[in-house]
């Protein structure tokens, strides 16, 4: 693929040292763009200064929610190397998403030099301190100036990028989950196992009520019978249940996570097993009970691990590992983060170099 490159030539300021770097709050100089229109496929690739974009008011995507996205992050080793983690699978899940919601597939070679120069591009940005990383957001939205309901003939994939500080600044603080027994979030057939808008959308009054409760996340149930656990929103969620790692199987209704599927990796290659398959909120509060429950923890991209330690049901609460954190959600951090920087040996092909 050809891409057309035009520079800033009034570069941002970087951010300072000591910057912060909250989440998804900074943007970097340039973004990828590049469009589709019916017959004539994708074209135009192109790295532009970030920039606002200008789309008629009828756009589809306004109106239908016809939109998918992908996160990922890029690292800088201690030797100098840029590293993403594992694209392939963002690429491969990306193209899932779009055959749910009838967008066209983009060329994975393609997808993937899009990602590497973008990412060489705004390299500057990557930020060193640890636990720091240049978070990157690819998206599609449906362009076609059309009230009604079809797919769009027309769609424009973007990049852009934002160099973000640790998820938790003060370390690995566990954190405490609402268990949502009122809404739900996807159901399998819906759109549950796509990364799309809409299931976050669907999501929103219930986050709102949580945090109202001094709950920081939504550990949803599935849609029909409300009692198995699914996800947390934007993490997966997996327990470790008298010495067996469990974590709810893909249903159709749970997003497959990239940290998810490296958790399950690492553990069974440390000889741990790991159960994917359907676990009920009941099962959960009797290994509670009966001291069983060893540790929870969600995987995500943005935080990676992100221990448990409160989980929150009806009128019931549990606290795991007397809110602290356990040693494999402890062991899954130092080891993901250790690969993904290049300090620790990973299964073969999990990191790919930008150069
Ligand atoms: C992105 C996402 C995840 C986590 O996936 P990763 O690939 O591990 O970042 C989990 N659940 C939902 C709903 C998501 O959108």
């Amino acid at each position: 693929m050809n891409i057309r490159i035009e520079k800033t030539t009034n570069p941002k300021p970087l951010p300072a040292d000591d910057n912060p770097l909250t989440f998804g709050t900074i943007f970097t100089d340039h973004m990828f763009i590049m469009n589709y229109e019916s017959g004539k496929g994708w074209h135009d690739a192109r790295i532009v200064p970030y920039q606002p974009i200008s789309l008629d008011p009828s756009s589809m995507v306004f109106h239908y929610g016809q939109e998918m996205f992908e996160g990922l992050k890029a690292y800088r080793a201690e030797d100098g190397r840029i590293l993403l983690f594992r694209p392939d699978k963002n690429i491969e899940r990306a193209n899932n998403t779009n055959r749910r919601i009838c967008i066209p597939e983009i060329d994975p070679a393609d997808f993937l030099q899009a990602l590497k120069e973008i990412v060489k591009i705004d390299q500057a940005w990557i930020p060193k301190r640890p636990g720091t990383s240049l978070y990157i957001r690819p998206f599609i939205i449906a362009t076609d100036p059309f009230l009604g309901v079809r797919p769009s003939d027309t769609y424009l994939f973007m990049i852009i990028l934002s160099p973000v500080g640790p998820y938790y600044p003060e370390g690995l603080d566990p954190v405490k989950i609402w268990i949502e027994d009122e809404y739900v979030r996807a159901v399998r057939g819906g759109i549950g196992e796509a990364k799309t808008g809409g299931n976050y959308v669907a999501s929103l009054a219930s986050q709102v009520k949580a945090h109202d409760e001094g709950y920081s996340q939504v550990l949803w149930l599935d849609g029909v019978e409300r009692r198995y656990i699914e996800e947390v929103g934007a993490m997966n969620i997996f327990f470790k249940i008298n010495g067996t790692v469990v974590t709810p199987m893909l249903n159709g209704s749970i997003l497959p996570g990239v940290t998810r599927d490296s958790c399950i990796q690492l553990c069974r290659q440390w000889g741990l097993p790991v159960e994917e398959r359907r676990i009920s909120v009941d099962e959960l509060f009797e290994a509670a009970e009966n001291g069983t429950l060893e540790e929870c923890w969600g995987s995500g991209t943005a935080a990676v691990i992100s221990p448990v330690g409160h989980l929150r049901w009806e009128n019931e609460v549990v606290q795991i590992q007397d809110g602290g954190i356990g040693p494999v959600s402890q062991k899954l951090y130092d080891t993901v983060t250790g690969i993904q920087l290049g300090r620790v040996e990973g299964p073969e092909g999990w990191v790919v170099e930008v150069k």
